[in-house]
Formats: structure tokens, C-alpha cells, sequence
């Protein structure tokens, strides 16, 4: 006798591939296939969502890398992440570190907090769009995602359909995490803004 053999299939919430339900994790309540935990190829998977993810590297010797050959140099200096999807979000902002707050030298009209005991202390906001920003930065998993870029010395700029990370590390950087991070966080601009 032959046992059935039942294989569930789930779909990754990132790059929303189907995939057997032993081949993903639960990061912060989302189901996520090992191929983007692992930032493989994530800009080439993500396309066909209509995201365009770019990244780009300086190394302490001064030399800039694009993304392709990123992975496994940790002698990163400084890591950006570009992300274009196709919704825009009526957001203007950034937003960095507390402690980093005076280096922002974008000119926005308010600062804001989202009423959250352990976001607010951490992560300084300054928009031009209060209301649409607030909205999304209330979300518990935007704010999740945010803590994760922020505790990696990230700045976050969101304009419209476009979101920017960029870090600059004092140590090693895990350019896998900072990967999977920009695209999660994408991922969520982009649920946001669908009409
Ligand atoms: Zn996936």
C-alpha cells in the first residue's frame, strides 16, 4: 500500500510564487518563501509584480558596485536600495533614527509620531503628507518593518511610487536582511497605494 501524499501549496507574500508550504517562514506574520528570505535574485523575481529594485554599494576603498555581485562582499561601506512600484502613494516623507534626526536635511513641514510606545521613541518622521504618512506608519507591520531598517542605521525616503533605503554601516551590514527588508517594505507601500 502507498500512503497519498498531500503536498499544500502556499503563495509567498512577496513575490507572491507558489510554492510547497514546507519551502517558507513566517517573518512577522507573513508567509515567505526561502528564496526571498535568502534575497535570491529578489529585483529579477519581484519584476513581474511591477516592482523595479536596484541597489547599489560603496566599499571602504571608494568603489561603486551595482548589485549583481553585492551578495557576498561584507566589506560594504554603504548600501542603497531604489524601489519603484506601480501605485504611487501620496507619501512624502523620511524617516531615520532618533538619534539621527539632525542630519536630515530634507525640508518638510511636520513631524509627526504615530502613537505607538515603542515606534515613536525610535523612529523620527518628518513628511509633508501627515495624513497619508500617519495612515500607513500605523500599520503594525509597516511599523515592524521600519524598527528592522531602522536598527540598520537606515535613512527611508518614500515619494510617491518610489521608496529609497540607504545605510551607511560602521560594521558589517547583512546586505541579505537589508535586501529582504527594502522589498518587504515595498511590498507594503505597494498594498497601501492599490486602488
Ligand atoms: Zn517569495
Amino acid at each position: 500500500m502507498r500512503e497519498a501524499c498531500i503536498i499544500r501549496f502556499m503563495q509567498c507574500e512577496l513575490c507572491q510564487n507558489r510554492v510547497d508550504e514546507n519551502n517558507t517562514k513566517k517573518i512577522l506574520n507573513m508567509d515567505i518563501c526561502h528564496a526571498c528570505l535568502n534575497a535570491d535574485s529578489l529585483h529579477v523575481r519581484l519584476k513581474d509584480r511591477g516592482f523595479n529594485l536596484s541597489y547599489a554599494y560603496l566599499t571602504k576603498e571608494g568603489m561603486i558596485h551595482p548589485s549583481e555581485d553585492f551578495v557576498f562582499d561584507y566589506t560594504v561601506h554603504k548600501l542603497s536600495s531604489l524601489g519603484i512600484g506601480p501605485y504611487d502613494s501620496n507619501i512624502d516623507a523620511v524617516l531615520v533614527h532618533e538619534g539621527f534626526k539632525a542630519k536630515v536635511t530634507k525640508i518638510f513641514i511636520k513631524e509627526i509620531q504615530v502613537g505607538d510606545d515603542k515606534f515613536d521613541p525610535k523612529v523620527y518622521i518628518k513628511t509633508d503628507t501627515p495624513d497619508e504618512t500617519g495612515a500607513f506608519l500605523r500599520l503594525s507591520r509597516v511599523q515592524e518593518v521600519v524598527m528592522k531598517l531602522i536598527d540598520m542605521q537606515s535613512e527611508i525616503n518614500i515619494h510617491g511610487s518610489k521608496l529609497y533605503v540607504m545605510t551607511h554601516g560602521n560594521g558589517p551590514i547583512d546586505v541579505n536582511e537589508f535586501t529582504l527588508y527594502s522589498g518587504l517594505l515595498l511590498n507594503l507601500l505597494m498594498e497601501f497605494s492599490q486602488p
